[in-house]
Parts: structure tokens; C-alpha cells; sequence
């Protein structure tokens, strides 16, 4: 997203921090032409080019490895990667990742890798101003929206630390770390933009995807974009009123029209929706419920991922038992396929939900970085 400009509620400005000698232009959120913008006529226009090319196919965090570029370019551009704060290590070899940006805060990104299939989870804002009361993100409430350099700049780390290929079928995004994307969604689709010029990071949208707690205006302008992430819906709740309990932002944008906007989404043919549902022991993980979900999603071209509840200091909900997952995935595959999501990484507070600064007094140990 450029400097200053409004989304949704917010004003985001580009983060600068004061820094010896003249300030350097970040390339990591600008595509081929605000690169040549930047460069303006102090230089020939074909090195706008080799600085795309630089950043985002050959991937390089600092351009001083770059040999083709003059010192004067090296003097006025950096890639403006992010820094690694520090990293979390799981037994199940999830990692996560909290990396610095210039304004001194810090994203967290969550690398999941597994046989034939790596999942970059990617944040979109730092907290989240949406008041889910069953997610620790929640009880931060909102820093900042990223930018979309700061967006791109989370998988580009990941992809240079773990050796991942973009181009590969194998690396696949989802944009469920920290934040509602949707309030940010200038910022997501230029990331999306960038992630997907097959000039430079070269990666697929069909393996992009963006999850949103139902701002259905949104969706709809989501569904506007030329080139746009997959879309996951969480839904949550089988009724109305649990969804209001559960997930107060129902009160404004109504359980009714969350599922007629899905209902009209315009899905490419290769597409379908997602919705999660994270059951709740006692609250919303009843057959009944299950059943229920099955009605509103019927006529949908969709999946359903359940998702049991991650535990979180001061979240008031349970776990539910394992045999009324698998009798609520049994109630809603009678309809469409449903698949229950394995926790990664809930020993470092990596798990869905769980994206919250937990370091002081969790007993973490955090691995390299400052
Ligand atoms: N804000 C977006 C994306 C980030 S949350 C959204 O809400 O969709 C990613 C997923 O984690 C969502 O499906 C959300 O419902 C789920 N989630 C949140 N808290 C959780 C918890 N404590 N346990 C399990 N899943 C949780
Ligand atoms: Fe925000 Fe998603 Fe957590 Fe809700 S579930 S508070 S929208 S991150």
C-alpha cells in the first residue's frame, strides 16, 4: 500500500525511522512501476528492472549481494527485508517467527512444514481489532495494518531461511497469522499482486488464501479483484445469536448476509470457499449445530475445516472431545467435505488463534535474533 493511504478506518503511513545519512527507498511492497517512479530520471529507466528482479526472482534480502547494481542504486534503494527478531521452535518442526519491522515493532509468521506441502501463515496486521472471544490475537486489539512490503517481506524471509522455490507447487500461503486481512485488503491484494507477477516471485493464486472473520462488504470487493487470494470464511457458529456471543462483529455484519455474499461469490472455475469452524466444548459442538452448518452451506461449491479450540491464558472456552469432532465432521460430510485441521506448533503458542506475543512468563525460549 503507497504512503498515507486510507483503508477502511485507517490511515496507514510507511513506517521511517531516523538512520545515518540520506534515507533509502524500501523496494520490498513496490511493483515494477512505483519502481520506476522511484527512480525518476536520475537513472536509466532499465534499472528498474534489475532492482524488480533483484528483490522478488532472485529473492535477495540485502542488494549488496546484488552484482549488477551500481553503488549510486545501492546508496538509494534497500530491499527493506525484515530482521529477525526471534523464532520458536515446536517438536512437530513448526517454526515461528517474529520479525522486525522499521517502526521497531514486530509480525509474527508461522512456517509449517510438512511431506510434499510447506504452509506460510502470514500476518496482515499487528493484533487484530476484531473481539473473537475464543482468540488470544484478539485480546491485543489493533497496533498498525502492514504494509504491503512488510506483507511480502514475511514470506520472503521464510522462502530465504527454509530454501523454498515460490514457483514450486509445494509452498502455499495463508494469510490467517495475526489480523483481520480484510481491513486491510488494499495492502493484501498489492502483496498478492507482487507475490504473483510471474516476473518476479512467480507464485500461483491458487495457492494463496485469505481468511476472514465476514465483513461482507469486503468479500464482495475481494471478489471485484482481477487477481485475488482463494477465500476462507470462519464461520464459527450455527446460528445468529451463537455467532453474536461468539464473534460480535455478526452485529454488524448479519450471519443472513454473510452467507448470501458467499452465495453470490463469483468463484473462478478452479475455486471453491473455505469455512472454518473452530468448535467450542458445550457451545457450539453439538450434532444439532452440525447440523445446522450443513443447512446454511448446502447449496455452496465449498469445504469445511474444523478447527478444535487452541487453549490461551484468559480464553474462557474448552477443547472438545475428540469423538464429538469426529461426529460433527460426520453430521456436515453428509453434505459437502469436511476435513478436520491438525494443531501445529501449539507448544509455542503457534496454533491458530494463539498468534499473540506470549514470551514474558510462558516459558518459551526463543531461538536467535535479539
Ligand atoms: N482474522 C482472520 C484470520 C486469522 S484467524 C479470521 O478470523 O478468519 C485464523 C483462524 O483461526 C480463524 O478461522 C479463526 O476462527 C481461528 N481461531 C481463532 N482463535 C482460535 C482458537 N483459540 N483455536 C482455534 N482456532 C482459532
Ligand atoms: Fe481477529 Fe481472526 Fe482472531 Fe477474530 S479470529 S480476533 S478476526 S484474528
Amino acid at each position: 500500500m503507497e504512503s498515507g493511504q486510507k483503508t477502511d478506518n485507517l490511515i496507514v503511513t510507511e513506517p521511517q525511522t531516523p538512520q545515518d545519512g540520506p534515507i533509502q527507498q524500501r523496494l520490498l511492497g513496490m511493483d515494477l512501476h512505483d519502481i520506476e517512479v522511484a527512480l525518476g530520471d536520475r537513472h536509466p529507466r532499465f534499472r528498474a528492472r534489475q532492482l524488480f528482479e533483484a528483490v522478488y526472482a532472485k529473492r535477495l534480502l540485502d542488494l549488496n549481494a546484488a552484482t549488477t547494481l551500481s553503488p549510486k542504486l545501492k546508496e538509494e534503494f534497500s530491499t527493506g527485508a525484515l530482521t529477525e527478531d526471534s523464532r520458536y521452535e515446536s517438536t512437530d518442526g513448526t517454526v515461528r517467527y517474529l520479525l522486525g519491522m522499521q517502526d521497531g515493532k514486530t509480525v509474527e509468521t508461522v512456517f509449517m512444514p510438512e511431506r510434499g506441502r510447506d504452509t506460510l501463515c502470514i500476518s496482515s496486521q499487528v493484533g487484530c481489532p476484531v473481539d473473537c472471544k475464543f482468540c488470544l490475537t484478539a485480546l491485543m486489539g489493533l497496533d498498525r495494518n502492514l504494509t504491503a512490503g512488510e506483507i511480502v517481506g514475511q514470506v520472503l524471509h521464510i522462502a530465504a531461511k527454509h530454501k523454498l522455490d515460490p514457483h514450486d507447487r509445494q509452498m502455499n500461503i495463508v494469510m490467517m497469522g495475526q489480523g483481520e486481512p480484510l481491513m486491510n485488503l488494499d495492502a493484501v491484494l498489492k502483496a498478492t499482486r507482487i507475490l504473483c507477477d510471474p516476473n518476479g516471485v512467480g507464485m500461483s493464486e491458487r495457492r494463496i488464501t485469505v481468511s476472514t472473520s465476514g465483513l461482507v462488504q469486503k468479500i464482495w470487493e475481494l471478489g471485484q479483484a482481477p487477481m485475488r487470494p482463494k477465500l476462507a470464511i470462519s464461520l464459527n457458529a450455527s446460528t445468529e445469536e451463537q455467532r453474536v456471543e461468539l464473534m460480535p462483529i455478526t452485529k454488524k455484519w448479519h450471519l443472513k448476509d454473510l452467507m448470501e455474499v458467499c452465495a453470490k461469490y463469483p468463484l473462478r472455475p478452479w475455486e471453491m470457499l473455505t469455512f472454518e469452524y473452530v468448535l467450542l466444548r458445550g457451545v457450539n459442538d453439538s450434532d444439532a449445530d452440525a447440523k445446522r452448518v450443513r443447512k446454511l452451506i448446502a447449496n455452496l461449491k465449498c469445504k469445511v475445516n474444523l478447527i478444535a479450540f487452541n487453549p490461551g491464558p484468559g480464553l474462557p472456552f474448552e477443547a472438545p472431545d475428540p469423538e464429538r469432532v469426529l461426529s460433527f465432521q460426520t453430521l456436515v460430510r453428509a453434505s459437502v467435505p469436511c476435513f478436520i485441521r491438525k494443531p501445529r506448533g501449539l507448544d509455542i503458542y503457534a496454533a491458530c488463534g494463539q498468534l499473540k506475543h506470549m514470551t514474558e512468563g510462558s516459558g518459551l525460549v526463543a531461538i536467535g535474533g535479539v
